[in-house]
């Protein structure tokens, strides 16, 4: 078994191929003086032909995989537009009197060598779109042979040190089960493509190969998990078929609900929206259809570096993350750090018990630059789209208090700057500590909403440290004393006439959605892979059996009673849905 990082799910069993480097035969002679023009001309004409070439392509791709993909390949025709780029090709045969391939390969391993040694995955990821634009280019001045794929129309797992854009763009996505690659990231121009092509991806095996993979050699590649087996025995190719087979068959269902309503069959609507920390989860999110970002955890800004982000910084995520969701919600949560999340280079104080301890608003309401730096980057960013701001680890109505105060600082230093943004901006909370909880009713009166975050809650609720191992066991969701601060929340919401959502693990769990149906949430925030299969749920439930079901729950004195009231309701749910669902396909 080789594990390497998941980038495009899905399994694919079968031969591999593997994928030659590319390697060019170049002119070592110096040109004459007089041979320059015709030089430019060669290199003019590649530079026409590969534009052509790479238009062509992004039109086939486009048809394939949609606009959004198809645009990896503006970033080539940008390279061959790029005056840097091309100084430097044409300083090479003007002043050192190289030919002009020799001039392309030199600057393509000038800026591919100068992008590499950049500790940052985004140049990285350019360095790669040089070398495929400047092989392209190369092609063209050279008349060199593509690279053959195998002539029988066996399909296979290609193998390669890194795949170009341009590469994957040539393959029939019907002839590949599967890719892996030496190196390459899940953020690069070809994982995204791969994921477009619904091609299972693997990347990153390069320091764990113990042996080269050699071309026929069977390999069995698991996108999801990121493992690759090479040499894998029969009983293991069995599994792995039959695994494959369950999630094709879930897959076709649920790309067919994308844009489905979420909507019960008696008619309950429930806002599904995601849970992201990155830009990048954003677009796994839009991809399954979210209708919005119930839950922007923040603090992943703030980590991965030296010093804390300034406004500006924060401002373009913000933005961009408003701009892409289109008019959809967008709640940003503000920073809640403490607990497990720690920065390097911010100084927390060491503590017997740290998720007590200073941590989130808490540490907002010490802090109020850091604080206040936040709060105008979230007001700048909402004029853009429709943003919502969200305290975390609220105890007490002061804290809400102290936190409006310090927005309507912001709100005022703003407008006095000129900036725009959202005047009647809500404000909502996080329901995540019992206090809160009982209190629900005197926090609605001063906030627009709620978002119940069942993970500290239940942490809470049940003294439990989330972190702990050792007494995971009595981590319990599904806690009699946990339904009840559930209920509590949701009804004095409803009694304030707020829109209540949850943004916490329960919230993407299929056994809780009966739970929220009875319950009435409006929304339910949850990582993007969860939109799917919980949407597919909802389309088969009905409130009113969930209602009928619930009254019943809340009697339970035990967890144990409370799953199994919940699995009842499940299979009896399930053997409807089966129906229910095939219907719906065929529809
Ligand atoms: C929660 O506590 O439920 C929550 C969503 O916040 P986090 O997991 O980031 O603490
Ligand atoms: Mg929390």
């Amino acid at each position: 078994m080789i594990q390497g990082i998941g980038a495009s799910s899905g399994i694919a069993i079968g031969k591999a191929f593997v994928l030659p480097n590319w390697e060019w035969d170049l002119p070592e002679q110096k040109i004459d003086v007089a041979d320059l023009a015709r030089e430019f001309d060669r290199l003019y004409e590649g530079i026409r032909t590969s534009k052509v070439e790479i238009e062509q392509m992004k039109d086939e791709l486009r048809e394939v995989v949609g606009t959004e993909e198809s645009y990896i390949f503006d970033a080539h025709l940008a390279i061959l537009d790029d005056p840097v780029f091309m100084n430097e090709i044409q300083g090479i045969i003007q002043r050192q009197y190289k030919a002009a391939e020799v001039a392309v390969k030199e600057a393509i391993d000038h800026f591919v060598t100068m992008f590499d040694l950049l500790d940052d995955e985004y140049m990285k990821e350019r360095a790669l779109d040089i070398k495929d634009v400047g092989n392209r280019l190369l092609k063209h001045l050279l008349g060199a042979p593509e690279i053959t794929l195998p002539s029988d129309t066996q399909p296979f797992i290609l193998v390669a040190k890194e795949l170009s854009p341009s590469q994957l763009a040539h393959l029939n996505p019907n002839h590949v089960f599967g890719i892996a690659t030496l190196v390459g990231s899940t953020t690069s121009h070809s994982s995204i493509m791969a994921r477009a092509l619904g091609i299972p991806l693997v990347v990153g095996l390069e320091s764990k190969l113990e042996e080269p993979i050699q071309t026929g050699d069977m390999l069995i590649v698991d996108g999801d998990t990121g493992i690759v087996h090479l040499h894998p025995e029969d009983s293991l190719v069995k599994q792995y078929t039959e695994l494959q087979k369950r999630q094709y068959e879930a897959n076709q269902r649920l790309k067919g609900i994308v844009s489905v309503k979420p909507v019960t069959e008696d008619g309950k609507e429930i806002e599904l929206a995601a849970n992201i920390s990155s830009l990048k989860e954003l677009d796994v999110a839009l991809a399954s259809g979210t209708n919005g970002v119930g839950l922007f955890r923040t603090e992943f800004l703030y980590m991965d570096r030296s010093r804390l982000p300034k406004e500006e910084e924060q401002y373009e995520v913000y933005r961009s993350v408003a701009e892409k969701l289109g008019g959809c919600p967008l709640i940003i949560r503000t920073l809640d750090i403490g607990g497990d999340k720690h920065l390097d280079y911010f100084e927390l104080p060491e503590e017997d018990n740290p998720f007590l301890g200073y941590r989130a608003i808490r540490i907002c309401l010490d802090k109020t630059d850091l604080f206040k730096t936040q709060l105008r980057a979230i007001l700048r960013a909402s004029s853009f789209g429709k943003v919502k701001i969200m305290y975390p680890l609220i105890s007490s109505l002061e804290e809400v208090k102290a936190a409006n105060a310090l927005l309507e600082e912001a709100k005022q230093e703003l407008t006095a700057e000129g900036h725009s943004f959202d005047e009647n901006i809500e404000v909502g909370i996080m329901i995540e500590l019992p206090a809160a909880v009982m209190i629900a009713d005197i926090l609605a009166e001063e906030v627009d909403f709620f978002s119940i975050g069942t993970n500290d809650l239940v942490q809470f609720t049940l003294a439990v440290d989330r972190m702990n191992d050792q007494i995971s066991h009595l981590y319990e969701p599904y806690h009699p004393a946990v339904l009840r601060m559930l209920k509590m929340t949701v009804e004095a919401a409803k009694r304030g006439g707020i829109h209540v959502g949850v943004c916490g693990e329960l919230a993407g769990d299929l056994r809780a959605l009966p739970l929220w149906l009875a319950l009435d949430v409006d929304e339910l925030s949850m990582s993007a892979h969860a939109i799917l299969p919980i949407k597919e749920r909802l389309l088969c439930l009905k409130q009113q059996a969930s209602r009928s079901m619930f009254e019943k729950l809340l009697k339970c004195k035990t967890s144990k009673s409370i799953h199994e009231m919940l699995a009842a309701f499940q299979n009896d749910q399930s053997s409807d849905m089966d129906v229910k669902s095939t219907a719906f396909r065929t529809s």
